[in-house]
């Protein structure tokens, strides 16, 4: 967008709004906001605003709509989708100002945010009545409670307790025209269409969160968390299995693979066993009595699959050491290159093995390196395709080698995204999934909310312009995929 008289009349209008301060156009600020953690696909914004109350982002929104330009929800940019990247330009709306915890009620449990509020403050705020936020994505450091709620956030947790969508009782948000509507409430029960299901997981797409009322649940009197070593990962995937048929849901059951283990003990020297091809991670929870009857059966599945070892956290500091191993994960790969393509493929539990050995073939196929860290307990998978970004071929192989892998999914009969969405990373991969006629109905629904389509735009639902034929920001996996568009 180039800066002409009628933008610089839209930028005044947008100080008038924020603030000088939070309205951001040279070169070297937005280059923060030109991708989130899918650090593939760039796409640099003409414009950064960053509101700090929902009158704002609704002032912010009239002033969009009324120039037809185009507004990207952000929050802390930690999306794994390439949700937030701007690529077809226009204002990326940053809401991490919004970060207040503004109440926690104790007696019904519920905390009202603002949708900057980062998740791991809303468990910090909580902790003080006993109660904390469920969903725990690895990010939640970080990442936002409207971020949470766009991609309908997981976490380990979320084998027993849940995705965000069970989380939340309501949200006000505003739409592109700048309306601000509330829609849920502050309890489970609300007489109208289930729009509050309709919001959470789109991703940026139908309307901007600016407040949740979310549901807090009751902190577990007794915690056992455990590190299991297997000799073979299909071993390990047969052991996750039978665990689940057997009648038990841990609080959390996660499998990291060789290499991951590998570059976590690198990085974090916990006295991790280098040798085992693969490392699962169980933590049980509830009451104490429960928990001892779920441990026999849990040990009695592993031991029928060969398990090297195992041993249960004696204290919390051996359990806050294991979570470390889990959740930094990501991070420890970065020693091995410097990109990560994680993905986030769904398949049916009991195609694990088959799926963690395909996967190994495709890496062969394209000699890549492929990490793989999974929420083994729901079949979600996150095999991370090791790179450098800027060998060109390289970048070629991860395209294909990715789109495979997701397609590899949908065969096994699983799906394209997890947790993380689809944003602009699995656009070309939704016809897998979906036909033109389930497309047109979602894409009706979008409509209804965002008649311009300058919501969030290309995101989600493919287009013609996604291939990049008039997107304003074309994307290499759209150059690499082009048989697609
Ligand atoms: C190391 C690492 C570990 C991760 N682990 C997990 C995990 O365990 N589970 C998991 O689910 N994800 C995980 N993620 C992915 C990511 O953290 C989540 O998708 C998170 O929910 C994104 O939150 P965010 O605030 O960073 O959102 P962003 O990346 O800023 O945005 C994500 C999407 O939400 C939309 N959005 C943001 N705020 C709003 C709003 N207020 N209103 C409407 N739309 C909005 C954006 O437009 C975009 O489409 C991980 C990411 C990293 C980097």
């Amino acid at each position: 967008m180039e800066i002409n008289g009628d933008i610089k009349k839209m930028i005044a209008a947008l100080v008038e709004v924020v603030g000088e301060r939070y309205v951001l156009f040279q070169p070297e600020d937005l280059a923060v906001y030109e991708c989130d953690a899918e650090t593939l696909d760039m796409a640099r914004p003409d414009l950064v605003v960053l509101p700090g109350s929902t009158e704002e982002v609704s002032g912010v929104m009239k002033i969009a709509s009324d120039h037809g330009v185009a507004v990207s929800p952000r929050g802390a940019g930690t999306g794994l989708s390439g949700g937030s990247t701007t690529i077809e330009g226009g204002i990326s709306l940053g809401l991490a100002r919004m970060n207040r915890v503004i109440a926690v009620d104790p007696n019904e449990r519920t905390a009202l945010v603002e949708s900057g509020a980062t998740n791991v403050s809303v468990s910090q705020a909580a902790s003080a009545f006993g109660l904390y936020f469920a969903p725990d994505p690895s990010s939640q450091i970080a990442s936002t409670i409207g971020g949470n709620i766009a991609e309908n956030a997981g976490g380990p947790h979320c084998l027993k307790y849940g995705m965000t969508t069970g989380h939340v009782l309501g949200v006000r948000a505003v739409l592109y025209d700048g309306t601000i509507v509330d829609i849920g409430g502050q309890t489970r029960y609300s007489a109208d269409l289930d729009l509050l299901g309709l919001i959470v997981g789109s991703e940026g797409t139908l309307a901007v969160v600016t407040e949740a009322v979310l549901k807090l649940t009751v902190a577990p009197n007794a915690v056992e968390t455990m590190l299991a070593y297997f000799p073979t990962i299909e071993k390990c995937g047969q052991a996750v299995s039978d665990i689940v048929a057997a009648g038990v849901i841990p609080a959390a059951m996660e499998m990291i693979d060789k290499l991951t283990l590998n570059a976590v003990e690198d990085y974090l020297h916990l006295g991790l066993n280098r040798d085992a091809e693969a490392l699962l991670i169980i933590e049980l929870d509830g009451a104490k009595a429960g928990i001892d009857i779920q441990k026999q059966l849990v040990e009695s599945c592993l031991s029928r699959n060969q398990v090297d070892d195992v041993s249960w956290a004696k204290n919390e500091s051996e359990r806050q050491d294991i979570w470390k191993a889990r959740k930094r994960s990501f991070g420890a790969l970065g020693r091995i290159a410097p990109h990560g393509y994680v993905l986030d493929g769904v398949i049916p539990r009991s195609k694990l093995a088959h799926a963690i050995s395909a996967i190994g073939e495709i890496a062969r196929r394209y000699d890549l390196l492929i990490a793989n860290v999974y929420h083994a307990g729901d079949g979600n998978m996150h095999p991370c395709l090791l790179y450098h970004r800027d060998r060109e071929d390289e970048v070629k192989r991860v395209v294909e080698a990715a789109s495979e892998v997701l397609k590899l999914c949908v065969d096994l009969g699983g799906t394209l995204s997890g947790e993380h969405g689809i944003g602009v990373e699995k656009i070309l991969e939704m016809p897998l999934v979906f036909n033109e006629k389930d497309l047109a109905v979602q894409e009706s629904i979008k409509e209804a909310f965002d008649p311009m389509f300058k919501l969030n735009p290309s995101k989600v639902l493919p287009t013609p312009k996604v291939c990049g034929e008039a997107g304003s920001r074309p994307l290499i996996r759209h150059k690499i995929l082009t048989d697609r568009c």
